[in-house]
């Protein structure tokens, strides 16, 4: 980094690569989004696919747990906020998940992309929100104004008291790193979180 804004100012981090396929599409969505105001972690040695780890889920669970961990230590002091980045497949057209266990926080973001230029909640680029709950509270689901949601992530992180974890999957019509449009549709999304997070409680 050669700026001059001291990267201990910069207070969102966004990880890529968590899943080591779906990096090149983190590369290309972190490279379009402004370096001021966004600190990049990126995980070089990333979880390979569940498949590769046949018949030795506990394996998988492991690894997963422990990445998560590594991450958590590596960002803990210095960032108020962790995006998550991660790519599925949707055939029928790109759309979003957003996942967090601050309602307050989800309704920011509902609010914020509602305000942006692009219709993030058009039938074509559909994002829906979700609230990161544990297990034990699956019974206050239906008071929720957010779909409740379960994760293997370790509470350390999506339930930080450090900073505010949002985990962000996007959507792809095919494997791989995915098109311009969709790297601009992904850095549209982290910034509107952003944007969102800096908002009024
Ligand atoms: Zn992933």
């Amino acid at each position: 980094m050669n700026g001059s804004i001291s990267s201990t100012d910069i207070r969102t981090g966004l990880v890529i690569g968590i899943h080591k396929k779906e990096l090149g599409f983190g590369r290309q969505v972190a490279a379009i989004l402004p370096k001021a105001d966004i600190r990049i972690v990126q995980i070089d040695q990333g979880l390979p696919q569940q498949e590769s780890f046949n018949g030795r889920g506990y394996y998988y669970s492991a690894f997963h747990r422990e990445i998560y961990l590594q991450l958590h230590q590596q960002v803990k002091n210095k960032i108020d906020l962790l995006i998550d980045l991660h790519t599925g497949i949707n055939e029928s057209g790109r759309c979003a998940d957003i996942f967090c266990s601050d309602k307050h926080l989800l309704g920011r973001i509902k609010k914020t992309l509602n305000e942006s230029k692009v219709n993030f909640f058009d039938h074509s680029q559909a994002v829906r929100l979700f609230k990161i709950a544990t297990v034990s509270s699956r019974e206050h689901a239906a008071s929720s104004s957010f779909p409740v949601c379960h994760t293997i992530i370790p509470g350390t992180v999506w339930e930080s008291d450090q900073y505010s974890y949002v985990g962000l999957e996007i959507y792809l019509q095919d494997t791989g790193k995915g098109k311009q449009a969709d790297w601009v549709y992904g850095a549209g999304l982290v910034e509107g979180i952003i944007k969102a997070n800096h908002g009024n409680p």
